[in-house]
């Protein structure tokens, strides 16, 4: 399983998302180029900005990853 999500054309790697926003950013700035993005925190202070698809797919993929449950049609072999 992959344990990177793709965030504004990022791989992120799900274990070092430390959360990540509910609602959409708003600031009222007339600058701001994350209006209605998704904040998502890295672990060293980094952040990341998600569509709400891309948020979505993020929250999907943490909570496979932590349910330890990938589903996956294919059972293939043992072996790698
Ligand atoms: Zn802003």
């Amino acid at each position: 399983m992959s344990v990177f999500c793709t965030i504004d054309d990022k791989y992120v790697p799900l274990y070092r998302v430390l959360w990540i926003s509910a609602v959409p950013h708003f600031c009222g700035s007339d600058e701001c180029q994350r209006e209605g993005q998704y904040e998502v925190r890295l672990e060293d202070g980094e952040s990341v900005w998600a569509t709400r698809r891309e948020r979505d797919d993020a929250l999907d993929a943490i909570e496979v990853w932590q349910n330890g449950e990938y589903e996956d049609d294919q059972h293939e072999s043992d072996g790698q």
